[in-house]
């Protein structure tokens, strides 16, 4: 049982104690009443017996019998019965009855203690009379001893109110223990029943359920304070709300940055981190993350200086991992919090950027490189052929020539990069909305426009399986992405004959572009979709390449939302792939 239980119950309990302190001292009382009007009542009859004894003595040894009898039978029985009986226990002379009618009294206990010698007083109810009477018998000296006289009184009266004030006595007990029950009763059922079921309910919300309602009685002293608490607590879950909603907003900020957000305290611990933080640095929720763990050693100390400094800091950091190294600028704000300054890290990844550059520089480079050559060329022909005025016809012609080839080889430069160029732009801008595009005509046309030169390269290409597949995309990329292809099996495989098949498969439709010749080594395998990369560079410029061909079919991929991959033929050679998803409306039905 609680104390406040303990509390609500002290008040019926000491009702109760009072009660029965009072009956206990009721009792008392009576029984030492009892106890005194007994002894009186027994000394007073004591006295009585001795006189008449006194006076019925000298009756008897004067052998006056008869006048012992009637002295008896006519005494006032309303102020003393008197009865004269033989040690044999017959009623010789009664006061109240007559004596002849009267039992044997020899086993009466007055009787036995007067023939023993010892009279007693002995109070009982008597049947005859039909009240409560004090007896008192002694052996009388006259008549030889053989006649006992026995006094009697009444104590019915005196019993009787007695009886009464027991009877009072417990009724107050009774109704005393009565009233400190209902007292009980009502506490439990008003009170404590009430405050419990409100106990409850304050702590389930204290658990976190804020949703716990809370009873309020329909009456009661409790009542009023179950109101101000129902109160309470709407305004706590109001103001809760508000607080929550103010809160997720902020998270929702934080974690749809891209940035990395931290706020660190001077030692370094992250106190909160968004999403993108924890991406990051790896962290599993509600990981425990201190800087020193960032992979950046130098990121501490700086953060130490700024909090200790006051001074807000901004430095580009590297990140080595396993992936690669990543470019981190880290921004550090002061933020003063009452248990001591915090710094907001605020982390943008330059990696992109930085690859981007390095892209384009090698791009550029890399183009330069490309034009360099054929420029040079142009230009050496261009100078011999002005300034050799006399030039014979077939040094001529032959100047000529490698001006076309090489302004052609440039041409074919420029178209490649602005297809490439064009490509970027639209990637994954050929959705659903885009024309249908036959994929087993493009195939056709693809292979019709190859076949020629791969005639000449003495290379057979045969269309191995064809199904009839439509996408949504632009036909002409396409063609040139097989194109690119064949051109490629048949210009650097070494390969007699070139495979060429389009299959459906887990709901993309795959071309594919098989050689059987000297294949692609592993190291390059990787690379080999880049602009510009080349397995065998000589080779490839001597053969017209410009090095974006397999970039351009990379690009073409995905912008139908698909992919190419590189895998090598079973017993040697190239498989070229190209898986592009079909949407689901035009997936025709199983
Ligand atoms: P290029 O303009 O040089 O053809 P690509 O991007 O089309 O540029 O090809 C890149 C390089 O991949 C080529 O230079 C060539 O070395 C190699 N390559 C492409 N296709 C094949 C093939 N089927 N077999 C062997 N090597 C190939």
């Amino acid at each position: 049982m609680s104390q406040r239980d303990k509390i609500l119950f002290l008040l019926p309990a000491a009702a109760i104690a009072l009660v029965v302190l009072f009956t206990v001292l009721l009792f008392a009382g009576l029984a030492m009443f009892k106890q005194a009007f007994h002894h009186d009542a027994d000394s007073d009859i004591t006295e009585k017996t001795a006189l008449v004894a006194l006076i019925l003595n000298p009756l008897l040894n004067q052998g006056r019998l008869d006048e012992a009898r009637h002295f008896c039978d006519h005494f006032n029985r309303d102020a003393l019965r008197l009865s004269l009986i033989r040690v044999d226990g017959k009623v010789e002379a009664d006061s109240a009855e007559k004596a002849d009618l009267l039992s044997n009294h020899l086993n009466r206990e007055e009787i036995q203690a007067a023939i023993a010698g010892a009279p007693i007083c002995v109070t009982r109810f008597s049947e005859s009379l039909n009240q409560w009477m004090t007896y008192h018998a002694v052996q009388l000296d006259g008549g030889n001893r053989e006649y006992i006289l026995r006094a009697a009184v009444s104590t019915d009266r005196t019993a009787r109110i007695l009886q009464k004030a027991t009877l009072t006595a417990v009724f107050a007990l009774l109704l005393g223990g009565a009233l400190a029950l209902a007292l009980a009763l009502y506490i439990s059922g008003r009170v404590r029943t009430p405050l419990r079921a409100l106990n409850h309910a304050l702590t389930a919300i204290t658990d976190g359920n804020l949703d716990a309602p809370i009873p309020i009685p329909r009456a009661g002293i409790v009542r009023d304070f179950a109101t101000r608490i129902a109160e309470m607590t709407t305004l706590l879950r109001a103001n809760l709300a508000a607080v929550m909603a103010t809160r997720n907003e902020q998270e929702a900020i934080l974690n749809s940055m891209e940035e990395a957000v931290l706020l660190v305290n001077r030692s370094g611990d992250a106190l909160r981190v968004n999403r993108a933080a924890a991406a990051l640095f790896h962290l599993a929720d509600r990981q425990v993350f201190n800087l020193s763990r960032s992979g950046m050693p130098d990121l501490l100390p700086h953060v130490q200086e700024a909090v200790k400094t006051g001074q807000p800091f901004e430095k580009e950091y590297e990140l080595t991992s396993p992936s690669g190294k990543t470019y981190l600028l880290i921004k550090g704000a002061i933020i003063a919090k009452g248990d001591g300054d915090c710094l907001l890290l605020t982390v943008t990844d330059l990696t992109r950027l930085r690859r981007l550059e390095s892209f384009r520089s090698d791009f550029i480079a890399n183009v330069s490189h490309e034009l360099k050559t054929p420029l040079t060329c142009i230009i050496g022909a261009a100078e011999t052929i002005l300034e050799e005025k006399d030039l014979p016809p077939e040094q001529m012609q032959k100047l000529v020539t490698m001006l076309y080839e090489q302004s052609s080889r440039l041409n074919l430069l420029v178209q490649d990069i602005l297809s490439l160029s064009a490509l970027e732009h639209r990637q994954n801008t050929l959705n659903r909305k885009a024309p249908a595009v036959a994929l087993d005509a493009v195939l056709g046309n693809a292979i019709a426009l190859a076949r020629e030169n791969a005639r000449e390269h003495g290379v057979e290409i045969t269309l191995t399986n064809s199904v009839p597949i439509e996408i949504p995309g632009d036909s002409q990329l396409l063609e040139q992405a097989v194109g690119n292809l064949l051109s490629n099996a048949v210009k650097y495989s070494g390969s007699p004959s070139i495979e060429v098949s389009l299959s459906r498969q887990n709901g993309a439709a795959v071309v594919e572009v098989k050689d059987f010749g000297i294949g692609i080594a592993d190291e390059h395998k990787a690379r080999i979709f880049e602009r510009f990369y080349r397995v065998h560079k000589e080779r490839s410029r001597a053969l017209g390449g410009t090095g974006l061909g397999l970039a351009i079919v990379k690009h073409v991929a995905s912008a139908h939302q698909g992919v190419a991959t590189l895998t090598d033929t079973p017993g040697g050679g190239c498989t070229f792939r190209l898986t592009l998803p079909i949407p689901a409306a035009t997936t025709p039905k199983a």
